[in-house]
């Protein structure tokens, strides 16, 4: 069979760092497989998922380059799902339920002050015909669980080792709720199975899932006739540098944000997330092709990764530096930027990731407040400031004119002729900068005034 993974996201919000990283992973277990990526949407809560964000998924995973060989979304597929719960339904598997949330919350309450799992009692198993008669005419509407078997469940995980749960430490999950939406944990199974999914790779907190899942799997399997159990692999979840968990403090950090707001590189990103947590060294590589080499879910380690985001600042600042100018140019085009590649061969050591772009374009443009640390000298190189049109050599014939006519030389003559005419005490080459401020905003900055 050929290889072939999914990710779900559900578009009840934006893509971010957690769940880039599913994507990844999957994509790249593809890729390097010859085998088949799809993109589903778990979008069956109709209250929380949005269209925007259906859009906004798809347009992240594009700009992140990883394409999706097919694509479902789980609310075009409502009737196979109540199709095979009929089915479920038919061979006692599935089965109906009374209770209110108040009563089962009641139920979990004694359950644990007693000291007892507060696994479901199937209390719903013993009514007969005239008790299920009599809610339906109180009007109560039934939920539906599966009846698990109490077979241990076991898996060999590819990430986390052999696997085993008890049975009898599982509770009934429920399927179907009263208004008749089929539940994720339902839903998911019979698309895996549907779709052909050979291998679920995802989060560990998606472990006990996995336990109740795969027994819902057999059943489906058995149902249908056809289709496997797949294999398993549950990475651990990203936490902070400071081994927060991510969702806390950085869950908000999003795709959209990283890219619009930061001005990061997709490649950035994807370096980074392709190799945190395994024993690879993380390094800026200049094409998915690259990570695809050598990646091998095997390597993915047991312990929680660390994500920092002053590491994939880091790792943006050497792809930009690395970048041919064509890769980089579309990116600045969306963040708004028109520069061609003169003017970027010019800032690009000084920029480690596209916002600050608008940094040097507003000391090339202004205005700029200079800062005058040296009055004397300031006064000095305004009077043998050269007259238009100016070079890359104006810079040089101007400053040895300067040196010449103060005596100062080294920093004390260079750092305050930059800190008026740029406001900082960094940044990209004065002889490269000095002709795009141009005279007239020059004198002005050596003046002391912002301009
Ligand atoms: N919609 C689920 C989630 O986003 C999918 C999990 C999965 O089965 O991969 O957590």
């Amino acid at each position: 069979m050929t290889p072939t993974v999914r990710i779900a996201p559900s578009p009840t919000g934006l893509l971010h760092i957690g769940n880039i990283r599913a994507a990844l992973t999957n994509w790249l277990f593809a890729r390097k497989l010859g085998g088949q990526f799809m993109l589903r949407l778990d979008d069956t809560d109709l209250e929380r998922s949005r269209p925007e964000y259906a859009e906004a998924i798809e347009r992240d995973l594009k700009w992140l380059g990883l394409d999706w060989d097919f694509f479902a979304r789980q609310s075009d597929r409502m009737d196979r799902y109540a199709a095979v719960a009929e089915g479920l339904k038919a061979a006692g598997l599935l089965y109906p339920c009374y209770e209110t949330s108040e009563e089962l919350s009641l139920k979990r309450k004694m359950q644990l002050g007693r000291g007892l799992p507060p696994l479901y009692d199937r209390a719903a198993l013993k009514l007969d015909d005239a008790a299920r008669a009599k809610f339906e005419a109180d009007g109560r509407k039934p939920h539906w669980r599966f009846r698990l078997s109490p077979d241990d469940v076991t898996w060999d995980d590819l990430v986390q080792g052999p696997k085993h749960f008890p049975g009898t430490a599982l509770s009934d999950p429920v399927l179907i709720r009263e208004d008749g939406v089929p539940l994720y944990t339902f839903c998911s199974v019979v698309d895996d199975v549907d779709f052909d999914i050979t291998h679920v790779i995802r989060g560990e907190d998606h472990v006990a899932n996995t336990a109740v899942q795969i027994q819902i799997w057999k059943a489906v399997i058995a149902l249908e006739k056809r289709g496997v159990v797949p294999i398993f692999a549950h990475f651990p979840l990203l936490s902070t540098i400071d081994g927060q968990e991510m969702s806390k403090r950085l869950g908000t950090l999003s795709v959209a944000s990283m890219r619009d707001e930061m001005g990061l590189e997709p490649l950035a990103i994807t370096s980074l997330l392709s190799r945190l947590g395994t024993s690879d060294p993380i390094l800026p590589r200049l094409s998915l092709a690259e990570m695809v080499e050598g990646f091998d879910i095997a390597k993915i380690s047991r312990a929680t990764p660390k994500f920092d985001l002053a590491e994939l600042k880091a790792l943006n600042a050497k792809l930009l530096h690395h970048m041919p100018f064509a890769s980089v140019q579309k990116h600045l085009g969306q963040l708004g930027y028109a520069l061609d590649e003169s003017l970027w061969d010019k800032i690009r050591g000084n920029v480690s990731c596209l916002s600050e772009v608008s940094q040097w374009l507003q000391i090339i443009n202004g205005p700029v407040t200079p800062q005058v640390a040296d009055a004397a000298l300031l006064s000095a190189a305004l009077a043998c400031l050269p007259t238009a049109p100016w070079s890359q050599d104006t810079w040089g014939a101007w400053t040895k004119q300067v040196k010449a006519d103060t005596g100062l030389a080294g920093k004390a003559l260079f750092m305050p002729l930059r800190l008026a005419l740029t406001g900082l005490d960094h940044g990209p080459e004065l002889k490269d900068l000095l002709p795009l401020i141009g005279p007239e905003k020059a004198a002005a900055r050596l003046k002391g005034i912002a301009a």
